[in-house]
């Protein structure tokens, strides 16, 4: 491939070209088999046993939620103050806004708008 701009050869996957700078429109490849995860740390309002904080932080990190969990409780138990935190937590990281299709499959037929 090359890039658009400079016509210089870049690498297959290069999300920039090496010379001027210019995004050359393509993913690197990490984030293209990633595209459900989200760049942001949200609380999770479906993965969620109090406020969602473990739940978000999983589906950041991509780790199972349940894992995240139990991680987060050991840490407690083992150093209290990490309560606060995860108060902390709550109150500084936002909630995910609702995800509206997230319960139909992906065969489900779509519905026309006209
Ligand atoms: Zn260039």
């Amino acid at each position: 491939m090359y890039c658009i701009k400079c016509g210089v050869k870049l690498e297959e996957g290069s999300a920039y070209c090496s010379q001027c700078g210019t995004a050359t429109g393509v993913r690197p490849a990490a984030s293209t088999q990633t595209t459900s995860a989200r760049s942001r740390l949200m609380r999770s309002l479906y993965d969620k046993k109090i406020a969602g904080v473990c739940g978000g932080l999983a589906e950041y990190l991509q780790m199972d939620s349940t894992l995240v969990r139990l991680i987060w409780l050991a840490c407690t138990i083992c150093f209290p103050p990490l309560l606060l935190a995860y108060i902390a937590a709550w109150i500084i990281v936002p909630k995910e806004p609702p995800r509206l299709v997230s319960a139909m499959p992906d065969s489900f037929p779509q519905a026309q708008t006209q």
